[in-house]
């Protein structure tokens, strides 16, 4: 059933201060309204419980991507679409511009946001499984202050996120230095566009000798969040990768997710697709 939508109030503050301001003025009265993708789709449905929203859409402060000599640093409102026209981005983290690029149709692309794909928290979002291989930070702004935390620990359980209710998602940091790494990306869905993920799989790593030198791994839809796949990580890290090592990672990566049966999907099928992947990640690195 649709909203009422004159039973929903928005505001437009004109700055960043001014949000906050709004946000500090009654901790959980307010909820940010960024590209709308996600909010506009409960709102459609009749399932968006919260009344009072603030545009943030227009806020200077949460825009633009610019690098540093040690960091890049995207602004929450980054559009998927920003992401895969940025250079930088697509030399230095492709995992992310591949994710932008599979990410829902060009409408979405244009509208949607990555602050916005963090905090709805989805298990099977498409950005966050390459911005935990990246090793990224959050940039979390409120009236009383800014903190840095690492995405990684971000998610504490199923749409449960370390965000205060005065704060927002200002910036997410990328280090850089991913200079020769291996980058691998897979989103296994119904189609190949406008599909929610049925398996995500992003890792990256670092050869040295015919070894794993480094390397990280992180998945999508097999689990309440997604997740940094560590046990996995560390069958591999160090070693070379040969059929014995990646039929124990194998093993390491069933005991770390815990799929699950849904419209989608069957718990079944993402296990075997998430080692399957995990055998193909294992492959490219080696190549
Ligand atoms: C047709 C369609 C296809 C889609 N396909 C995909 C897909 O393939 N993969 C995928 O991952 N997603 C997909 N999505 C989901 C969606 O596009 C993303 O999650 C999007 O990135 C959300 O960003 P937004 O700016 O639109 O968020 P909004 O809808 O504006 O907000 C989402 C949530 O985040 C909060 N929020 C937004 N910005 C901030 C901030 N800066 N600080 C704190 N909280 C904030 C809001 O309060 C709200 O709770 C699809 C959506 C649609 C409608």
């Amino acid at each position: 059933m649709r909203a009422f939508v004159p039973g929903y109030h928005m505001e437009t503050p004109p700055t960043l201060a001014a949000a906050l301001q709004r946000m500090a003025s009654e901790p959980s009265g307010w909820k940010p309204f960024a590209g709308g993708t996600d909010l506009m789709v409960l709102l459609e449905a009749g399932k968006l419980p919260h009344r009072k929203f603030l545009s943030i859409w227009k806020i200077p402060d949460l825009r633009g991507i610019a690098a540093s000599s040690t960091h890049v640093a995207l602004g929450a409102l980054t559009t998927y679409s920003e992401v895969r026209r940025d250079e930088l981005l697509g030399r230095e983290f492709p995992l992310l511009a591949r994710a932008a690029a599979e990410t829902g149709s060009i409408a979405t692309q244009n509208r949607g946001t990555l602050g916005g794909n963090i905090a709805n928290a989805s298990p099977a979002a498409d950005t966050p499984p390459a911005l935990l291989v990246y090793d990224a930070e959050l940039e979390l702004v409120s009236a009383n202050g800014t903190r840095v935390v690492p995405f990684h620990g971000f998610w504490k359980g199923y749409k449960q996120l370390s965000l205060h209710e005065d704060e927002l998602i200002r910036t997410i940091r990328l280090p850089r230095g991913t200079h020769g790494w291996t980058h691998f990306y897979r989103k296994v869905g119904t189609r190949r566009a406008q599909a929610i993920s049925k398996v995500c799989f992003a890792g990256t790593a670092r050869m040295e000798g015919g070894k794993i030198a480094d390397l990280r791994i992180s998945l999508g839809s097999v689990a309440p969040v997604v997740l940094r796949a560590t046990e996995t990580e560390r069958a591999l890290r160090g070693a070379r990768p040969t059929p014995m090592v990646i039929r124990a990672a194998q093993e390491a990566l069933a005991r770390e997710i815990v799929p699950i049966n849904d419209i989608r999907s069957t718990a079944h099928y993402r296990l075997r697709v998430a080692q399957n992947l995990l055998a193909e990640f294992c492959e490219t690195i080696s190549a």
